[in-house]
């Protein structure tokens, strides 16, 4: 009979892992800190003499490897080290990085076709702290150069191409040029495309946002942001304190969810985007139909900025019923296969009807001005088999 230590500190000690050869998988690194074999390297890693985890708020292995996983897709082909940080959400992401770039008196110059979530984060926490943004026409490169010209206040352009929910396209590489002209930073959304269906880094882009809660994820089950940058400083200095001290960052769970999804990511993308088309095909040719907005469509009026800059068209459309509101009810009532969720990017086929449910308290006025229309329906084309899709979306119509 061994006798070493008492019952309660057995349970209470930590064994070491009883490692033998090398996980094929990123091991999930549940730990909130992280030991130090001496008092010596504890004091040199937190001075970051040697590198090394300290704090799981600071880093954790799982986070650090999806984030650079993340920052290595969305610069890939590009001679850019991007540096890339996991936070909380994609609402985190554009706070974090806000936060980090913006003082009182400083502006954001951004457009009126924003995630809605971005739009109220502008208007209730930042302009309080008086960090007001500015919506304009970003597809007029005109008034956007006149805009800049005569604020200097404004400090950041922050745009999603292509928008919610007309899928209407802006021109990173004429955004980010003009925004370099005159020394302000570029950030763009990149949540509807992933890097594998547009590059913003690749355009001039200072720094790319995502939800990564949509598409990087795909599957649904976690809630999460990136911001990637290409200025290394910026991203080891002030972005990631931060990160560090608001207490913005990722949790190891859902870093490894993401890391999961992005396994498939290069062929999801390339499904939801064939699928998408293949969508708006039928739905443009349906007697029910108004309007049809996918840029892959050559009529849609960003088709040609869309093919420069996209690689494919993506998995987002939108389209308009003849007969406004009820119609659209009647439509939603009428599908068995997809789900009407407030999400998006996930491999099912998601359908969100903006007047009776994002925009259900919006004034209609206001949704109108938005382009937010009584029959616009918003679709997040699925993986799944085209024809079902169809067949779900015919049933629909025949409500
Ligand atoms: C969902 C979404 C966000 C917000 O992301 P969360 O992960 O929900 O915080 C921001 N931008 C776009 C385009 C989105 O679709």
């Amino acid at each position: 009979m061994k006798h070493d230590i008492g019952f309660a500190s057995l349970c209470a000690q930590e064994l070491q892992d009883n490692k033998t050869t090398k996980p094929h998988q990123l091991p999930l690194y549940a730990t909130s800190s992280f030991e130090f074999e001496n008092i010596e390297q504890g004091m040199r890693i937190f001075r970051g003499q040697e590198k090394g985890h300290i704090y799981g708020r600071f880093g954790n292995p799982t986070v650090d490897t999806v984030a650079a996983k993340l920052g290595r897709l969305e610069a890939h082909g590009l001679d850019i080290d991007a540096q890339a940080l996991l936070v909380s959400s994609g609402m985190s992401a554009i706070s974090t990085l806000m936060l980090s770039l913006l003082q009182p008196g400083d502006k954001i110059l951004t457009q009126g076709g924003l995630y809605g979530g971005t739009t109220e984060l502008f208007r209730k926490v930042f302009d309080p702290l008086g960090i007001k943004s500015i919506a304009a026409d970003l597809t007029d490169l005109g008034e956007v150069e006149s805009i800049i010209k005569k604020d200097p206040a404004i400090k950041t352009i922050y745009f999603e191409t292509p928008s919610n929910p007309t899928l209407e396209c802006v021109d990173i590489e004429a955004l980010t040029g003009i925004a370099h002209q005159y020394e302000r930073l570029s950030i763009a959304d990149n949540t509807f495309c992933t890097p594998y269906v547009q590059q913003p880094l690749r355009f001039g882009a200072d720094f790319v946002i995502h939800s990564t809660t949509k598409y990087l994820n795909g599957h649904g089950n976690g809630v999460a942001g990136v911001i990637i940058g290409r200025n290394v400083e910026m991203m080891q200095e002030k972005i990631f304190t931060t990160m560090k001290l608001a207490g913005t960052n990722c949790n190891p769970w859902d870093a490894w969810l993401i890391n999961n999804g992005l396994k498939t990511l290069a062929i999801r993308m390339e499904r939801h985007s064939q699928n998408a088309l293949a969508v708006a095909r039928f739905l443009k040719e349906h007697p029910r139909v108004a309007t049809v907005n996918y840029p892959g469509l050559p009529d849609h009026p960003s088709h040609d900025l869309a093919d420069r800059q996209m690689n494919t068209f993506g998995g987002m459309l939108s389209f308009e019923l003849k007969g406004g509101l009820e119609a659209g009810i009647r439509f939603m009532d009428g599908l068995q296969m997809c789900t009407l969720a407030p999400t998006l990017g996930d491999v099912d086929t998601l359908i969100l009807h903006p007047a009776s449910m994002s925009h259900a308290n919006v004034d209609r006025e206001v949704r109108l001005a938005n382009s937010i229309t009584d029959g616009l329906v918003r679709i997040s084309v699925g993986i799944e088999n085209v024809e079902d899709i169809i067949a779900d979306l015919e049933r629909g119509m025949d409500k």
